[in-house]
């Protein structure tokens, strides 16, 4: 009998472990894609990008004879109908690490399994479950570098190949249209217009970013990937949120034939470094969920951060004087994603120059980034406010201004992002007000503004903040 494969966040051919078993079997195979509550609750720029993610895998399991079903309501009962429809014993899927997603798939393969169903869940989107890494004593790792030790250990299995063929059905099952969906509904449509220009989108052109990315930056990542005005990361992140590449391929493609990972250069070492950052904020947010929603330490409740405020409008709207601060923020309007260094940067402002809980930014994030990852965001925001693990420390403040001097010395970022001042803006600056809503009557003949609140001002409220908490 056919298997149903419930793809959600694993939209690709190569280094999809269930794929590969569902292909090795010969047996027909039934791809399905589910608008559901967590589809649909996805913040806004994540969900219009998830949509452009599988029309590009329906294209490429088309071409390879098969094709994606779509099907919208609850997963449970859309899987089970499904199978009755098509006379599937078996449904599959590879796991996700949320608190929602885990949730939902617990529930779904209790009722598949009470209706006589075959429910298999496989590993996938990370190099290894997040479970395995384990401290000496069987606990989990809380601080980064004895993880990045164990990852470094850890025997990375090989991708699995895209399979050569795939048995589809003479029947194929009734499919929605995907433009039904309204997929980018919550994001405005001259956002839209504005960030389609920047995407890569499908499985081909993430492996290309991948190759080109080893071939030619690589090797100067350790000290590129800390300049906001070069290129020099590999910009994957996109590609990874919705699985249109594979970790375990990234990781293999870079360690290429080395064995060790500390072997073959700096740049070689840091980047696969970051990548165990991600397998440590998806082992974080298995073990403590929470990570998610709440202050990761939680006396940081009593600590008084403000909710939304004026000065965190400002910031949201890349209008706070701060030109690192605006020009990333700017980035994040026109591109759906922003430079490692300028997160950092606008993080540490928000939290601490302005006083605002982390948590807003890390909402606004989520619903302008088309790379957002609920595990990656959350660390990042509880790593930069200093409420979570491995924190960089509260009263480390980042100074806005001179971190601009330091990693944008020739200003590159700066003028490519911020338009007021300059006579002939370039296309990346100006687009930033095609992007924003018409209502907040934004204009590049506008004044730059000036500071909301400076860097030692607001230096020097943060740690007044920190000095007097009763914790
Ligand atoms: P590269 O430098 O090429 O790194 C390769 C991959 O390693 C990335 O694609 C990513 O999967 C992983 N990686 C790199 N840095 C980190 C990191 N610090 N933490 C975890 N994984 C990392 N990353 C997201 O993918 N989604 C988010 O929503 C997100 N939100 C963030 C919020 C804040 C406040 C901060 C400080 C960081 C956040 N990051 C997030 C991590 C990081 O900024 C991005 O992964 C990175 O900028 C993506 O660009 P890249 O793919 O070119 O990365």
């Amino acid at each position: 009998s056919p298997i149903i494969l419930w793809f959600r966040r694993d939209l690709r051919l190569a280094d999809n472990p269930m794929l590969a078993e569902a292909a090795a079997t010969g047996r027909p195979l039934i791809p399905v894609f589910i608008h559901d509550d967590i589809v649909a609750e996805t913040p806004a720029a994540p969900r219009w990008r998830w949509g452009l993610a599988v029309e590009a895998f329906g294209a490429a399991l088309g071409a390879r004879g098969s094709r994606l079903i779509l099907r919208r309501g609850d997963a449970a009962p859309a899987l089970l109908e499904l199978a009755r429809q098509t006379g599937a014993g078996d449904v599959w899927w590879s796991r996700l690490y949320g608190p929602d997603t885990r949730g939902r798939d617990e529930d779904v393969k209790e009722r598949l399994r009470q209706e006589g169903l075959e429910a298999r869940s496989f590993e996938g989107h990370l190099m290894r479950e997040p479970w395995i890494a384990q401290t000496k004593s069987g606990g989990f790792f809380k601080v980064f570098t004895p993880m990045w030790r164990a990852v470094k250990d850890m025997e990375v299995p090989k991708p699995a190949p895209s399979p050569d063929a795939l048995r589809g059905t003479n029947d194929w099952p009734a499919s929605d249209d995907l433009a039904d969906w309204g997929m980018g509904d919550a994001m405005h449509p001259r956002g839209i217009a504005v960030v389609s220009e920047h995407v890569c989108v499908g499985e081909e052109a993430a492996r290309e970013r991948l190759a080109r990315f080893v071939a030619e930056r690589m090797a100067d990542y350790a000290t590129m990937r800390d300049v906001p005005g070069t290129d020099g990361t590999s910009g994957l992140s996109e590609n990874l949120t919705y699985g249109e590449i594979g970790i375990r391929e990234v990781w293999h493609s870079a360690l290429g034939r080395y064995r060790d990972p500390s072997a073959g250069g700096e740049g070689r070492e840091t980047f696969l470094k970051e990548l165990a950052w991600r397998e440590f904020a998806y082992h974080l947010l298995h073990h403590t969920p929470r990570i998610a929603e709440r202050n990761w330490r939680g006396e940081w409740d009593a600590f008084p951060w403000r909710g939304d405020n004026p000065e965190a409008e400002a910031w949201k709207r890349g209008r706070t004087g701060m030109r690192f601060v605006d020009a990333a923020m700017r980035e994040m309007w026109v591109k759906g994603t922003m430079h490692n260094r300028g997160r950092m940067i606008v993080a540490s402002y928000l939290t601490k120059h302005l006083m605002t809980h982390w948590k807003l930014g890390c909402d606004f994030f989520a619903d302008h980034l088309i790379d957002w990852d609920i595990a990656n965001n959350a660390l990042g925001w509880q790593w930069s406010a200093g409420s979570g693990p491995d924190a960089t420390p509260f009263f480390r403040v980042f100074n806005p201004e001179s971190q601009l001097e330091k990693f944008d010395p020739d200003g590159i970022y700066a003028a490519r992002w911020i338009a007021e001042g300059q006579d002939d803006p370039p296309e990346t600056a100006r687009a930033f007000f095609d992007a924003i809503p018409e209502s907040w009557d934004l204009s590049p003949d506008d004044a730059y503004p000036d500071p909301v609140v400076g860097a030692s001002e607001g230096r020097r409220r943060a740690l007044e903040a920190y000095e007097a908490r009763d914790f």
